[in-house]
């Protein structure tokens, strides 16, 4: 079954710093899944 790919995304959750739980805002940087704060931490 093909899912168009605008449902796709749709049906997708917000994506969540795996640390803190904080939704990320769609970014350059998408390889992370932390948000900024978190990543500075870890930096
Ligand atoms: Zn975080």
């Amino acid at each position: 079954m093909i899912i168009p790919n605008k449902e796709f995304f749709q049906n997708l959750p917000p994506k969540e710093c795996s640390k803190c739980g904080t939704v990320i805002e769609e970014m350059a940087d998408c390889y992370y899944h932390q948000c900024d704060d978190c990543l500075k931490e870890v930096k």
